[in-house]
């Protein structure tokens, strides 16, 4: 028997329920610390895959052990400092961190076969001519536009203008050639930044501008501005201070479409490369804007949730932006809060961490009342103009004309003839949410889901929303036989119809999944709504978010009653940001704002602090009501959830859960109950609610359960799930 030690290395590889593995390390490659956070190649399961090298010890235990194959970098290529925080990521969710790790490792690079990433070229400006000069100098329309466009918008590779020209690239190669633009290879700093606007910071800005500036190491502060009060201006004045000082900063936003949005607006503004992250790049793309934020090329990246993993030279800041976005969270898989994880970093790295919005979330503000974070209020807009005026119209006697009533009508006609702009919100798409007998009351569902079918009138198709499934229209009732079938309710395609056939020569722009597919498609419509132009929106939550449309006046919202009914205590916090977001998009430039709101339920609770008073006020209010009875931010609330089409072994699954759980008087647990949508694409739903009030002993029992089920072959027909700190109980 030999006592000889050899070297063995821990790596992470990207399956499910492993933490990590263990290889030997052949003699030829040295044992060193610098191999930690490389990857290696290693055989697995009769395949040779991509591992990261989290630890090398000396073992004397190798038996069955495999070698790795070979190494694939020389130096690190997750720095230390992200390894440290994807543990503790780890450790908080308890989600293996061989999953962990590979979230923060572009596609890319996760096929090593992939070549050294492609060159690519950036535009800018080469002098800022007069208008004068430009016309002298170009004789083109097309060239003229690519750079005016260019100037209007810092260093940009060709791509980012085909939108303006198709033949964007060949006209900039020609512009190069006429002396007007240079090209590089890098995004590099824009040479011609616009001067900075000549507003000076309102005095509530200055406060919570140097307040942050002014912190040192890690503090968290909730940035609690209403719509229009400056807060992208901190950001930006911010991150300014930062790249002074060669630091990074990384700012997160809640969804795609508004990447765009801020990329430009710090690109013009701070002096430093920008790139932006999320799923809707290439491949390449995403892993360029990586490597380079690692390598300290970038010096603010703009991103989804996603990019709370991205690897920093020097990062010197995190801003959330809308915090309070539900996008934030990740809904299926490993289900992390970017925002929360925000805080976890900022901790880590010793920095400053922003959260920013309108409508912060119950936790953040309970956060803030609590003082662990600084809580910096800024309450009038920089235009001085007052938020819009907010109604509610009393319908349950009006008649209504596909959706809205004769006066919210005379209402948008009013604005629209004033040359404004009027949005309509709903946030149910399709012609309308049930297909249903007059006879005997039967209501179309889907065979798959427990759920009504909407009617999709261009397709004259039944659709379940949960399964995209499609089901063509019963002529007869299958229950009674009745002919008399007829759709109830509205979604935006029927007030869409509505609004065209009593605005017959107004332009009415629809935005919702149906009509809008694209980033592309959705970039063009907002740039066509921002024009100004005269026109009615009706759209879903993608309207409700951060943009800017000055010409807007008048926002209706419909259809708010069912949340009052919902089972999840979270309903009316999540209908309140929406509602107030929504509101937000009205007179933000020198207009007034109008907000109604049509509704059945005028003497609700809910208005009378919302409207009554603030968000601020409703908010506080309902932290009361949900520590009263026990509930978040009051408590710390996890939920498992098994799904399986076998109703007895998800119900054996969750029993053995419950058998081999050791009770504790701090927890409590609820269930198993099936969960709100029983059956949803064939499969039957069932969850444990875990409440307790302590995050540590909530923390013990979720551990004991997942060491339980790791590699139990209860789960084997069972897909199942832990999520912490859920947002919603379906
Ligand atoms: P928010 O992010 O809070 O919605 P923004 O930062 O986008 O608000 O500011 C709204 C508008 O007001 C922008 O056009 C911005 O340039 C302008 N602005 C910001 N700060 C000031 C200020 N101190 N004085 C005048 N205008 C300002
Ligand atoms: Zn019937
Ligand atoms: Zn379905």
């Amino acid at each position: 028997m030999t006592t000889d030690k050899q070297n063995t290395i821990q790596v992470a590889l990207p399956i499910p329920f492993a933490n990590s593995l263990t290889y030997l390390l052949p003699d030829t490659i040295t044992r060193d610390e610098n191999l930690i956070g490389t990857r290696v190649i290693v055989p697995f399961r009769n395949k040779q895959m991509v591992a990261i090298v989290l630890s090398i010890k000396a073992s004397g235990y190798t038996k069955n052990l495999k070698y790795i194959s070979h190494c694939v970098d020389d130096s690190s290529f997750l720095p230390k400092s992200l390894l440290g925080f994807l543990h503790q990521v780890h450790t908080y969710y308890l989600t293996p961190l061989g999953e962990v790790i590979f979230c923060a490792v572009p596609k890319w690079y996760k096929n090593i076969k992939n070549p050294a990433l492609p060159k690519e070229l950036w535009w800018q400006v080469k002098n800022r001519l007069t208008s004068k000069d430009i016309a002298i100098q170009l004789k083109s329309r097309k060239q003229e536009n690519i750079y005016h466009y260019l100037l209007d918008n810092g260093p940009l590779q060709s791509k980012s203008m085909t939108h303006i020209e198709t033949n964007a690239s060949a006209h900039c190669k020609a512009l190069e050639k006429k002396g007007m633009l240079i090209k590089s290879d890098l995004c590099f700093v824009d040479a011609h930044p616009p001067p900075d606007p000549d507003f000076t910071l309102t005095s509530d800005q200055s406060k919570a501008f140097k307040t942050i500036n002014d912190s040192t190491g890690f503090s968290s502060f909730l940035l609690d501005g209403i719509t229009g009060s400056g807060k992208t201006e901190i950001y930006i004045r911010l991150v300014k201070q930062l790249i002074a000082v060669k630091k990074q900063a990384l700012v997160l936003v809640p969804e795609i479409g508004l990447t765009p949005q801020l990329f430009h607006e710090f690109a013009k503004r701070i002096h430093g490369r920008v790139a932006v992250f999320h799923s809707g790049l290439t491949d390449i793309a995403r892993a360029r804007a990586w490597s380079k934020a690692k390598s300290g090329d970038i010096d603010v990246i703009v991103a989804t949730r996603s990019g709370i993993f991205t690897p920093f030279k020097k990062l010197g800041m995190i801003i959330v932006d809308e915090e309070h976005d539900l996008s934030f969270k990740q809904q299926d898989g490993f289900r992390y809060s970017a925002r929360d994880l925000a805080v976890l970093r900022g901790n880590l790295e010793k920095i400053p961490v922003v959260l920013g919005s309108a409508t912060p979330c119950l936790e953040t503000l309970n956060n803030a009342v609590n003082n662990k974070y600084t809580w910096l209020k800024l309450r009038s807009r920089t235009n001085k103009q007052a938020l819009p005026t907010i109604s509610l119209m009393d319908v349950r006697q009006h008649k209504m004309h596909k959706g809205l009533s004769k006066q919210v009508l005379q209402l948008i006609k009013d604005e629209i003839e004033k040359d404004n702009q009027a949005l309509v919100f709903l946030n149910r798409r399709g012609w309308s949410p049930k297909l249903s007998c007059q006879d005997c009351g039967w209501v179309a569902e889907c065979d798959e889901c427990d759920t009504y079918l909407t009617y999709h009138k261009h397709i004259h198709r039944l659709r379940c929303h949960h399964c995209e499934r499609l089901y063509g229209l019963p002529e007869f009732c299958p229950e009674c036989g009745s002919q008399k079938i007829e759709t109830m309710g509205v979604g935006t395609e029927k007030i869409h119809q509505g609004l065209s056939n009593s605005l017959k020569d107004t332009k009415i722009i629809r935005v919702d999944r149906d009509t809008v597919k694209t980033p592309n498609q959705w970039q063009r419509t907002v740039d066509e709504i921002k024009t100004g132009i005269p026109c009615v929106m009706i759209g879903t939550q993608m309207l409700s978010k951060g943009h800017d449309f000055p010409n807007l006046t008048l926002v209706v919202i419909v259809n708010v009653d069912n949340s009052f009914f919902s089972i999840d205590f979270r309903a009316t916090e999540h209908l309140s940001q929406l509602m107030v977001q929504v509101s937000g998009r009205a007179g933000r430039k020198d207009k007034e704002g109008k907000v109604v709101i049509q509704t059945q339920c005028p003497q609700h609770e809910f208005f009378k602090l919302l409207l009554g008073k603030s968000y601020e006020s409703y908010a506080l209010h309902e932290i009361q009501l949900r520590r009263e009875v026990g509930f978040p931010p009051g408590s710390f609330m996890a939920i498992i959830r098994g799904r399986s089409r076998n109703e007895k072994t998800l119900n054996d699954f969750f029993e053995h859960i419950l058998e081999n759980t050791t009770e504790n008087p701090t927890v409590s647990i609820l269930g198993p109950i099936p969960a709100p949508m029983y059956k949803k694409m064939g499969q039957y739903q069932m969850q444990l609610i875990f409440n307790g009030n302590e995050r540590k002993s909530l923390h013990q029992t979720l551990k004991q359960i997942i060491e339980n089920l790791a590699n139990n072959k209860m789960c084997n027909n069972v897909i199942w799930s832990l999520d912490l700190d859920p947002i919603n109980l379906s």
